[in-house]
Order: structure tokens, then C-alpha cells, then sequence
């Protein structure tokens, strides 16, 4: 992160995050990809290179596809005991919709959290 952190109001709306704009100014655009950050933030500079989150939003989206599709699963199995073929139809495009309408999202959410939070890699205190 460049710089102190400028709190605007609409730096902490969570739906500037959802939308993918710069958790500072809430402006600048927070992706250059489907997934990958932008080096930095095009209207106030902010640098994004410390705002990683690893696989942070994986697993959320682990837990909650999870449990929305093993719920789902086991509801239409023991409510209609449809055959094997009729789980692959339902379940297939409802976890790559999931799963991939979420990861941006929540990556968003994420980093957003993340520099609100001015979290950062923890480090031994030798002094
Ligand atoms: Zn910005």
C-alpha cells in the first residue's frame, strides 16, 4: 500500500467491492482480469501488490457452494428419488455457476477487507 489510507464514504461501501473498484477511492478499477488484480489503482495509485489474498475466497466458496448444493442434493434425492443422471444435470451447472459467479466477488470483498483492516503478513518482533 502507498501512502496513508484516504477514508471517503465511499471507500467503505462494500458495494464499490462488489462492483471491483479501488477500496480507497472506490473509483479506480480493482481487476485487470477475471481474477488478477491490477497492479494499482488508475485514479489515486494506490498499489495492490500487498493486497493478496491467497485462497481466501476459495474456501469461502467451498463452504457456502457446499452447503447450498449438498443441501439442494439431498433434498431432491430423498424428496423425489430422481435417478443418478438427473443430480449430474442439476448439480453440474449450479457448481460452475456458483463457484465462478462468486470468486470475483468475494475476492473483492476480500481485498477490501483486507486493506480496511490494514492487514498484512505478520512479522517476528526481534527487537
Ligand atoms: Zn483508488
Amino acid at each position: 500500500m502507498s501512502g496513508a489510507p484516504v477514508r471517503t464514504r465511499a471507500a467503505t461501501d462494500v458495494s464499490f467491492s462488489l462492483a471491483g473498484r479501488c477500496p480507497r477511492c472506490g473509483e479506480g478499477k480493482l481487476f485487470a482480469g477475471f481474477l488478477n488484480l491490477a497492479p494499482a489503482c488508475d485514479k489515486c495509485g494506490l498499489s495492490y501488490d500487498k493486497l493478496d489474498q491467497g485462497d481466501g475466497p476459495a474456501v469461502f466458496i467451498i463452504l457456502i457452494a457446499g452447503f447450498i448444493v449438498c443441501g439442494l442434493a439431498l433434498w431432491v434425492e430423498v424428496t423425489y428419488e430422481p435417478p443418478y443422471w438427473v443430480h449430474v444435470v442439476l448439480w453440474t451447472p449450479l457448481i460452475l455457476g456458483l463457484t465462478l459467479g462468486l470468486l470475483r466477488p468475494l475476492k473483492a470483498v476480500m481485498v477490501w477487507q483486507q486493506f480496511r483492516m490494514r492487514a498484512e503478513e505478520g512479522r517476528l518482533d526481534n527487537g
